[in-house]
């Protein structure tokens, strides 16, 4: 073998196997594979040297970034004088969603569950106002007020492990016994967001959660891996990677592992929450296709050069005060005073598969599909007709996982040139849950690459809310990758508090 080819193959196995996999499609598939990738930002600040100069614009406030965070932001400035610019040409970030003949489908973030007493009231009543929930005073609790979205219980979630079917991705037996008892002492410590649990249990996120378990229990490889799969789900990496908080937290938070809560689920997933907040605000003031480069601090605040992507210029926004809502790895090049407090922020990059298919498949059907397999990067996939309260005729989409080791990112250029064997190995791994082909049933694939889509909360990372001891008061930063849980609620809190202080300021 010649030394290229070699360094080529050697450095092809320390991959994770969806981007090695040699697997080439048996046959020319009968659809077509679109990658959407934020990788291709690189190429953009690139061609923007040829960029006519635009507008000048003042303004007070300049959030940048529109996923959740940002969003939650804009909605508590809208009556002040305020401008969104989001990159990409949708809004919504991690919880952003793609159209299909019409329907409207996750490409990310996709649910939520019901939330208990004890949460954070300033998110719960955001919510109220908009009218996504509304408060149960006999229960205790808030519901969904759009009931269609909620997963009927009896299709929740079928776990596939080693060629069978289960409930749960935890194995029953004595360990999860155990396990859960000690889980239900946290119980109704565990709220969210994490910044309202008392401060007497944050030693938890000194340690790592593999750690504060093995001293606890008797492990085998096979809880470990379980527990493994939940961490990678909500957290972006396994157990010896998050925090002890951060895993008692995800078992604690909400009692589903110990009673039925709802579960909502919309097909255009959180997705729902972004256009909830948007229909309250001026759309002239979300711009799309706006993508923020430089921020330069000046005596009356800062000049802010943004690139137009559509009308290829660049206009320049004198703004008093700024909220930073995209994510922090950025910063290196659009404010590099902020970087240093965000660079030990470590990212797991995702990949999202939607399958668009068509004609007959099995039923019922199942809305998480948890696939406990040899690619431990593959997690599953949804169903989109578990989202439909009657099975309707239309597309039926799967959107399948991919969590992928933060090592892995540099390697996602090559998505684009593999991404026929990406589909086809993804299409295998789900006909075998199936026990059946579904590969003839395909229309479409879409494969969105997240680059730094999940901040892993590990030991040390919460409660370190970069807000309190940065220089600049009228630059705030929000988003789940300041010291937060990688959710919802935590996004749209960090959007709040943000909007709290740039009032304040
Ligand atoms: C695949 C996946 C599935 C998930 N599923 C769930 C779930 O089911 N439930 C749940 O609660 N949470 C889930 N999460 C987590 C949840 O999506 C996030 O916590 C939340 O959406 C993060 O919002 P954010 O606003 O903090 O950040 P982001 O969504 O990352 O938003 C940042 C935004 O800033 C923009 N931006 C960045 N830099 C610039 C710039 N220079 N100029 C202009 N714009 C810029 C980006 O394009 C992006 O839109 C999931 C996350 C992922 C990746």
């Amino acid at each position: 073998m010649e030394r290229r080819d070699f360094i080529k193959t050697s450095s092809l196995l320390a991959l994770p196997s969806i981007l090695s996999s040699c697997r080439l499609p048996t046959r020319k598939p009968g659809y077509e594979v679109e990658v959407q990738s934020d990788v291709a930002t690189g190429h953009l600040l690139m061609q923007s040297k040829s960029f006519e100069t635009g507008k000048t614009v003042s303004i007070e406030t300049l959030i940048v970034g529109g996923g959740i965070a940002g969003m939650s932001a804009a909605y508590h400035l809208k009556n002040r004088e305020f401008v969104l610019c989001e990159l990409s040409d949708q809004l919504g970030g991690s919880s952003s969603a793609f159209t299909y003949e019409g329907s409207r489908f996750s490409q990310g973030a996709l649910y939520d569950f019901s939330y208990p007493e004890g949460y954070g009231r300033e998110v719960l009543g955001m919510l109220e106002a908009l009218k996504i929930i509304d408060y149960q005073p006999w229960k205790n609790n808030w519901n969904f007020t759009d009931q269609e979205h909620i997963i009927l219980n009896r299709r929740k979630n079928r776990v596939y492990a080693s060629g069978a079917y289960r409930n749960e991705v935890i194995s029953d037996g004595a360990l999860k016994d155990s396990f859960f008892k000690h889980i239900a002492s946290f119980q109704g410590k565990m709220p969210l967001p994490a910044r309202l649990i008392n401060s007497n249990l944050h030693t938890l996120n000194q340690v790592s959660f593999l750690d504060y378990l093995t001293e606890k229990f008797n492990l085998t490889d096979r809880f470990i891996a379980e527990v493994d799969y939940h961490m990678r789900d909500d957290y972006g990496a396994g157990c010896s990677a998050v925090s002890a908080l951060a895993g008692i937290h995800y078992y604690a938070c909400r009692p589903y592992n110990m009673e039925v809560v709802e579960l909502f689920s919309p097909k255009e997933g959180n997705f729902y929450f972004i256009r909830k907040m948007a229909d309250t605000l001026p759309k002239a003031q979300l711009l799309t296709r706006h993508l923020v480069k430089k921020i330069t601090g000046n005596q009356d605040g800062f000049t802010v050069e943004v690139l137009d992507i559509h009308n290829r210029l660049i206009h320049t926004f004198k703004t008093k005060k700024i909220i930073y809502a995209g994510q922090k790895h950025a910063l290196k090049y659009v404010y590099p005073q902020g970087y240093a407090h965000f660079k030990n922020n470590i990212y797991a990059p995702w990949m999202v598969l939607n399958i668009v298919t068509k004609g007959a498949l099995p039923t019922p059907a199942y809305w998480q599909n948890e696939i406990l397999g040899a690619d431990a990067t593959f997690l599953g996939f949804v169903d989109s007709a578990a989202q439909d309260r009657e099975l309707k005729d239309g597309n039926r989409v799967f959107t399948a996982f991919y969590c992928l080791p933060p090592g892995a990112r540099n390697d996602l250029v090559m998505v684009n040139s593999r991404r026929d064997q990406i589909a086809a190995t993804t299409i295998d791994y789900i006909s075998d849950y199936f026990g059946m082909d579904i590969g003839d049933a395909v229309q479409k694939v879409f494969i969105k690459v997240r680059g730094h889509a999940m901040p892993i909360p590990g030991p040390g990372y919460l409660f370190n809310d970069r807000n309190f001891y940065s220089k600049n008061k009228n630059l705030v930063y929000a988003g789940v990758d300041n010291g937060r849980l990688p959710l919802l609620f935590e996004a749209l809190d960090s959007g709040i508090q943000a909007s709290k202080l740039v009032l304040s300021s």
